[in-house]
């Protein structure tokens, strides 16, 4: 008997190890661990959570229209999965398991590990597929190709039928129990992201056939993406519910209905390059899982730490949580992160570069800030751009941008859609007024918290020396790998 173990690929489509696992109408369990570590990680999300119990709920729904049931274990996740497969042992089921390759934490390999490890010494078969590409050892510079074979390959078709037996005496937990056991997670006044399997198809459709044109000019425009401008595929990806090559390939269908030069087909092939920046950041957070909490070069070491804020510090970073900050664009995004759970890919750029240099506070305290309200919060992306934002990486290069929320505000939202939604107090001016700083004086509003140009200038030489520091190291060393 085949155990499917699903984690962060909760779809019945494009499912290596679920299409191994019910190949030749063998007999199959799908499991999933409902594991007390998640709800109480502190880098997860409420929005994330409710995303999760959807995705859920549309698993165990996709699974009986198969002829199949979701089971659901509670419980330590490699404990539940080995304790399991003992039981189906020694009651002679012949066990096997199958599942893909995932980490969202350096712990996760860990246990996976002690699960490979628990199955080698009880000759239990263990299958470890792929739920998007992901190469164990380190060849950088075969990726790109590899990434491509495998993006073009056929996807794993959904199973027609899932034979799962009955099985009288597992430990398992029903849907309702879990709901009643951790629903106050994630209570949301308002969903703006549906998870599931079903929803995620409906949202690829639905960028796909109207959504994308114009994609690579609206992708900055905060009022524009939050319309829906860009694919919003992001939690989805975040926890499996639909597999990049999928949404790769029928990208790429699309855009073939359409003369190569043509506005649109350069609007898919931005898309898709954004499909492969999602798998090179899982790829880089596999081989230096490090990142997530250290600084990726050690030159960084006493100007980002990881401490605790000084009191005028913890002014600073609570008025940027809140969205006090006096600087209209930021304000509006912080607010949105609050409430949607999401932000365009400027948007957060722009407050991370506000918060690590203008405000001189560390990219731990953002990026946790970030991975705590984001509902599609994943750490090998998240934590890396905070570097990246926070001006460590990349320090080959000579110069690193710092984003000017004034300048963005003229030039991304000059109708002042995005803020006047977001910061109602600022409803009645207009962008002149407010870059003359009429609203200051009149309207319920801070003071900026910050003089731009001079923390500008002050962190952002630090932070240029720094990585001049970095960059010559790295020429002397020749280590000029991952950076
Ligand atoms: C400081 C910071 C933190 C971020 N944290 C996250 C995070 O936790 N999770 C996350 O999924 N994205 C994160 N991003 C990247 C990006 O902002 C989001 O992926 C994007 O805004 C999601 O919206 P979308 O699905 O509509 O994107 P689309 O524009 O439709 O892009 C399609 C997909 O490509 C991937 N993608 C797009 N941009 C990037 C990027 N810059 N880097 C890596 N993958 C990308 C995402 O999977 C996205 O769903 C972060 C960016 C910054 C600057």
């Amino acid at each position: 008997m085949n155990i499917m173990w699903f984690r962060r690929d909760l779809r019945l489509a494009d499912n290596e190890s679920l299409s191994r696992a019910s190949g030749n109408n063998a007999e199959v369990l799908p499991c999933l661990v409902v594991d007390p570590w998640l709800f109480e990680w502190r880098e997860i999300s409420p929005a994330r959570l409710r995303f999760w119990f959807d995705s859920v709920q549309d698993l165990e729904r996709q699974l009986r229209t198969k002829g199949s049931r979701l089971i659901l274990l509670s419980g330590q996740s490699a404990k539940e999965i080995c304790s399991l497969s003992k039981q189906l042992l020694t009651e002679g089921h012949k066990p096997q398991l199958f599942f893909n390759r995932d980490m969202q934490e350096e712990s996760d390999r860990q246990r996976d590990a002690q699960v490979i490890q628990f199955c080698q010494e009880t000759k239990i078969p263990c299958k470890v597929g792929l739920s998007n590409f992901l190469q164990t050892v380190h060849r950088w510079d075969d990726w790109y190709k590899e990434y491509y074979d495998y993006v073009h390959q056929p996807v794993h078709e959904i199973p027609a039928f899932i034979n799962t037996p009955e099985i009288s005496d597992l430990p398992e937990i029903t849907i309702e129990e879990l709901a009643a056991k951790y629903g106050h997670y994630w209570s949301a006044p308002k969903v703006y992201f549906p998870g599931g399997e079903s929803a995620a198809t409906e949202v690829m459709q639905s960028f796909l056939v109207d959504r994308f044109p114009g994609y690579h000019w609206k992708i900055s425009r905060p009022w524009l993406t939050q319309q829906g401008a860009t694919s919003h595929l992001s939690p989805h990806f975040a926890w499996g519910t639909i597999s990049i090559r999928t949404v790769y390939q029928q990208a790429e269908t699309r855009a073939k209905q359409f003369a190569p030069e043509s506005k649109q087909a350069f609007s898919l092939k931005a898309f898709r390059l954004r499909l492969r920046w999602q798998c090179s950041f899982t790829q880089r957070f596999y081989l230096t899982p490090e990142i997530a909490y250290q600084n990726r070069f050690r030159e960084f070491n006493e100007w980002y730490q990881d401490a605790p804020l000084s009191e005028e510090q913890q002014q600073l970073f609570q008025a940027w949580q809140d969205g006090e900050t006096g600087f209209p664009l930021i304000d509006a995004s912080m607010r949105q992160l609050k409430s949607m759970g999401w932000m365009n890919f400027r948007m957060r750029a722009m407050c991370a570069t506000f918060l690590t240099i203008n405000c001189g506070i560390s990219w731990h305290h953002g990026a946790l800030h970030f991975m705590q309200h984001l509902v599609d919060g994943d750490l090998a992306i998240d934590h890396w751009q905070w570097q990246m934002q926070a001006g460590i990486t990349n320090p080959l290069s000579e110069t690193f941008r710092i984003y000017n929320p004034a300048k963005n505000l003229a030039e991304k939202d000059p109708e002042l859609e995005f803020v006047r939604f977001w910061v109602p107090e600022l409803r009645g001016y207009s962008l002149e007024e407010i870059t003359q700083g009429v609203h200051l004086s009149e309207a319920f509003y801070p003071e900026p918290i910050v003089d731009l140009q001079q923390t500008r200038k002050v962190n952002g030489k630090v932070v240029a020396d720094l990585r001049k520091q970095v960059r010559e190291r790295l020429e002397r060393t020749k280590d000029l790998s991952i950076s």
